[in-house]
């Protein structure tokens, strides 16, 4: 690699020095030469030197200045400004952002020495910047690339049209941690029966997004091919998929992972409605109080039960109830003044206040809350609920 090296000098005597001294060690550098700071700044502006070496005393500009101009300048400001001074104005070119000095007269080994090793920092100030810009393009891309991700992940998700098709009126708070989502919500019918869900998939971002995938495209199959009086038969039917699919077999080591589950089944006909968790509870608010149906201990996924059938609740709905399901990350959320979990208490509190609103406004509020809940904390897990009016 060869050097750029702008000398600023009034003496032409010692700019013919200089370049001797770097002629007699080969042609590694190329010397650029000013005769003021004037000069001295407009060239380096124009053809950006490695390394500059200043002198002081000059007229037009002096070298001071000529170091100020350079450092103000954004192209200039990095620039390793070496000062060549006879005088004791040291100190205001330091002030000005000089980064090394040598006093006149100078021996030749001196100076090549001090422009060797700024030079040398010039190259490994280069490559991290070249390694920086390098990350920060690999992180575009995946950032790109997720995002791309997203728009497959939106388009699987049951649209608007779709649900209010089975739902009288609902809403949806969905916020991924990592622009994709590991929870998912899924509606879907057969036979006069509405299925509702909302799950959660191990893991957040890119992995559980692929469960999502994986969870979505079972429901499905399941609810379009298979025959099921119960929420429970779904959640089987799920639980054995997703155990063949991840070639789960209750070993010791092997990965433990599947997704958590609220699932309903509604009769379209009688109006009973059916519930079956997998570690995922509901929420039912009638009569201005909150009742928790509770899910079985268990996952869609292997685990010491994974042959115990799940239970099936008939919820007591009455129409203008209000069913809320959720995953655990709205709860589990740190935040607050001492940056503790949101917590399930908040959770239920803050729906038992919400829940005579409109959904629109109940959806804002959970939204505005968790924002000021969260604070400047990181959000820990993917968040979403679902409020449903029967
Ligand atoms: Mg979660």
């Amino acid at each position: 690699m060869k050097y750029k090296i702008l000398a600023a000098d009034d003496s032409n005597i010692c700019l013919k020095v200089i370049k001797e001294i770097f002629n007699l060690v080969g042609d590694n550098y190329e010397l650029i030469f000013a005769h003021d700071g004037k000069e001295a700044v407009e060239k380096a502006i124009e053809q950006l030197p490695d390394l500059i070496l200043m002198d002081i005393i000059m007229p037009e500009m002096n070298g001071v200045r000529a170091i100020k101009e350079l450092r103000n300048n954004r192209i200039t400001g990095d620039i390793p400004i070496i000062v060549l001074s006879a005088t004791e104005s040291l100190e205001s070119a330091f002030e000005a952002g000089a980064n090394d000095f040598i006093t006149k007269p100078f021996k030749h080994y001196e100076l090549l020495m001090r422009a060797r090793q700024a030079l040398s920092m010039v190259e490994k100030i280069n490559t991290i910047k070249s390694q920086r810009d390098l990350i920060a393009q690999q992180k575009k891309d995946i950032i790109d690339d997720i995002r791309y991700s997203k728009r497959i992940q939106s388009a699987i998700l049951p649209t608007h049209e779709k649900i209010k098709n089975h739902i009288k009126d609902y809403f949806l708070l969905d916020l991924p941690k990592n622009i994709v989502s590991g929870d998912f919500y899924w509606v879907g019918s057969k036979g006069g029966k509405t299925v509702i869900a909302v799950a959660d998939c191990t893991g957040h971002g890119i992995s559980g997004a692929f469960m999502t995938m994986a969870g979505t495209a079972y429901l499905n199959e399941i609810v379009n091919k298979y025959e099921f009086e119960h929420a429970s038969d779904i959640l089987f039917h799920l639980r054995n998929h997703v155990i063949n699919l991840l070639q789960q077999k209750g070993e010791e080591g092997e990965t433990t992972d599947g997704m958590d589950i609220a699932l309903l089944l509604i009769d379209e006909a009688s109006g009973q409605v059916q519930y079956a968790g997998a570690n995922n509870p509901v929420y039912l608010v009638k009569n201005n109080e909150i009742a928790e149906y509770k899910a079985d201990r268990m996952p869609i996924g292997i685990h010491i039960h994974f042959n115990k059938p799940f239970t099936d609740q008939v919820l007591d709905i009455s129409p203008g109830d209000i069913l809320y399901m959720f995953t655990d990350g709205y709860a589990d959320q740190f935040g607050g003044p001492q940056g503790k979990k949101f917590r399930y208490k908040n959770f239920r509190e803050l729906l038992i206040n919400i829940h005579q609103k409109p959904f629109a406004d109940q959806q804002q509020i959970l939204d505005q809350t968790m924002k000021v809940w969260k604070g400047k904390e990181e959000q820990v897990d993917d968040i979403l609920v679902m409020g449903i009016k029967f």
